[in-house]
């Protein structure tokens, strides 16, 4: 079990990101960090101390993928979202928190209802971070990451502030998690 709890946002010092907030780049290049936490475990030994940079990069994509949710299902208005609905046709990706669903398989159908599903194809996407990098497209990815906004209510009319994101990472995990 992971026991870090940071009092403060990461600040890189150095790499492309230098001066960046992590918990700002979790919105806007997830992939980077990602990437960069690959970069980190494939270049250190296994006995190794791991470094503060590791170890909160660490604990970061872990909260990100329980989160709390506090959208409700726009269909039966009683429980909280879990997944959100891709989709998916020829012209790419489209995504909307407008059309997200609680677990409920009746307001998973009604969502899907009207779905033209010899051209197109819906998936079901958990509430989670670790789901920006399945997209290919920067836009897609940072469409997603705006529905994670909205998903936890957070206000995406209000600039994201380092501390703002370090307090939403810091939040309790969700208690209900999405299969
Ligand atoms: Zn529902």
């Amino acid at each position: 079990m992971n026991t870090y709890k940071p009092t403060e946002p990461y600040q890189f010092k150095s790499c492309k990101h230098a001066d960046q907030y992590m918990e700002i780049l979790m919105f806007q290049n997830y992939s980077f960090l990602v990437w960069y936490l690959n970069f980190l475990k494939t270049n250190s030994s296994p006995d190794s101390i791991k470094s503060r940079l590791q170890i909160h990069l660490e604990w970061l994509i872990a909260q990100g993928e329980n989160r709390p949710v506090t959208m409700l299902c726009p269909t039966c208005h009683q429980e909280l979202i879990t997944h959100f609905s891709i989709v998916s046709g020829h012209s790419g990706c489209s995504m909307s928190a407008g059309y997200s669903s609680c677990d409920d398989e009746y307001c998973k159908s009604k969502i899907s209802a009207g779905l033209d599903t010899s051209t197109h194809i819906l998936i079901w996407s958990p509430i989670k971070f670790s789901e920006i990098i399945k997209f290919r497209y920067k836009g897609e990815q940072n469409q997603f990451a705006d529905m994670i906004k909205t998903a936890c209510g957070i206000d995406r009319e209000k600039n994201m502030t380092h501390q703002r994101a370090f307090e939403f990472f810091t939040q309790p995990a969700r208690t209900t998690q999405p299969a």
